[in-house]
């Protein structure tokens, strides 16, 4: 609401009508003493009376004027709600009643019970935000605190008490200093934020645990062939194959969470050199063919011909290897895993497609949209036991990203699993 003062123009009506007063009294004792009905004497003292008694009366106008202006009138131009609706964040004006005076649409969204004109302890029932504005008008200071809410899902939020001395629209032509007119409620969301602080902990808290876990085993064999087992050679070799598998083990965690640092750092850089997926898929393969025979699988390969994306060379094996891995290691009881290039289609646009099909337990549709987070298992000791760090499906995801590719994964228990590696094709190079 806006308010003006008409105090000038009131004033100025009421002067003319009293100088109309007392020249009607000059006129009135002028015929009456000129009649002879009033002595001149008295006729000059009952003017002069009058006169003053209508001098006095504008003085005493004037200082009740000064002391108590007209009741400010609203004004239809009020900019404030058009201010509060233009910030992106949500913003609620509070007059010094506690009464909404505007607020805009992601306020709404924060507190939909919000109305103009009606106390916002009603929408926002929380001590701290109304002891704030309290505060906030009493000090003229702003007042921030913190709050967060449960339901329907968890989300903090930082909010600011911010006065407002001299706010457009309620403006008074004299505005009282260090006395706010409107206090400012804007809010911040801080949900993504903590969510990344809470994924930093769990992060190296997962690491930490994943390490330690060997290095304790090391120490452990250390201890016991500097002690008990110092003369027992049969036992030396056996411990010393233990600690060399931890100590492999602990080289690809940290060779992993390496992997994972740098492609984050370089996940805003798409690479720009063009690479036929063909021969990458065919060297992982090869370079595999030792651990499938080992596991008693065959892997069969199926593809288009040459298929064109833009990509890192070696992060695409690293894509690859960690999928066509994993259906050797967990899908081993399928004794098949077939692996298949081509060309796709998704929203109009060429893609590659690289699936990686086994036959072995498969995987329950719970633990599907978990999988290519950091450390996520299905089975903890059964990734161990295959040398797995719970790290590989990040790294493609990870990967892919950077690559602008996605991957997808269907699965079902008992029905083996697919996992596909979808990448935008490029126009193979001139050059190649
Ligand atoms: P790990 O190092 O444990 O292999 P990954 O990130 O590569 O980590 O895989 C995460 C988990 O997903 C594995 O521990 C395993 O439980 C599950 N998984 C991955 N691939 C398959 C598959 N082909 N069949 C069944 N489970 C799989």
């Amino acid at each position: 609401m806006s308010l003006t003062e008409n105090r000038p123009a009131f004033v100025r009506t009421h002067a003319r009508g009293l100088v109309l007063a007392v020249a009607a009294a000059a006129l009135v004792f002028a015929i009456m003493a000129a009649s002879g009905v009033l002595a001149v004497g008295y006729a000059v003292l009952g003017f002069v009376a009058i006169a003053a008694a209508a001098l006095l009366g504008v003085r005493g106008d004037d200082k009740i004027g000064k002391a108590q202006p007209p009741a400010p009138t609203p004004r239809g131009d009020d900019p404030l709600p058009a201010i509060v609706t233009g910030l992106a964040d949500p913003v609620i004006a509070v007059g010094r009643d506690g009464r909404v005076l505007a607020f805009n649409e992601p306020a709404r969204a924060l507190a939909p019970a919000l109305r103009v004109g009606e106390p916002v302890s009603l929408a926002l029932r929380m001590p701290e935000l109304a002891e704030a504005v309290v505060r906030a008008f009493a000090e003229a200071a702003p007042q921030r605190f913190q709050y967060s809410e449960r339901v329907p899902v968890d989300r903090w939020f930082e909010t600011v008490a911010m006065p407002v001395e001299h706010a457009p629209g309620l403006a008074k032509i004299r505005p009282e200093p260090g006395k706010p007119e409107l206090v400012l409620l804007s809010f911040r969301d801080l949900t993504p934020l903590r969510r990344v602080e809470e994924m930093r902990a769990d992060f190296v808290a997962n690491a930490s645990h994943e390490l330690r876990t060997p290095l304790a085993s090391l120490s452990g064999f250390i201890e016991t062939l500097q002690g008990p087992a110092r003369d027992d050679a049969k036992a030396r070799e056996r411990f010393l194959a233990i600690m060399q598998e931890q100590a492999r083990r602990m080289a690809r965690l940290i060779d992993d969470l390496l992997s994972l640092s740098r492609i984050e750092l370089n996940a805003h850089r798409r690479p720009d050199t063009s690479v036929d997926l063909m021969p990458i898929v065919r060297q992982v393969i090869d370079s595999l063919q030792m651990l499938a025979r080992d596991r008693g699988v065959t892997v069969n390969v199926e593809a288009a011909g040459a298929l064109w994306v833009l990509g890192e060379r070696d992060e695409l094996v690293r894509i690859f290897e960690n999928l066509v891995e994993n259906a050797l290691k967990y899908g081993a009881t399928g004794k098949r895993v077939d692996v298949t290039v081509a060309r796709g289609q998704a929203d109009g646009h060429d893609e590659a497609l690289v699936s990686v099909r086994d036959y072995g337990p498969g995987i329950a549709p719970e633990h599907l949209p978990r999988l290519t987070e950091r450390f996520y298992r299905v089975d903890v000791r059964e990734s161990r036991a295959q040398g797995g760090t719970g790290l590989g499906l990040a790294l493609v995801k990870h990967i892919l990203n950077r690559h602008r590719g996605r991957l997808t994964i269907e699965s079902a228990p008992g029905a083996g699993a697919t996992f596909v590696v979808h990448l935008p094709i490029v126009e193979r190079p001139a050059s190649q």
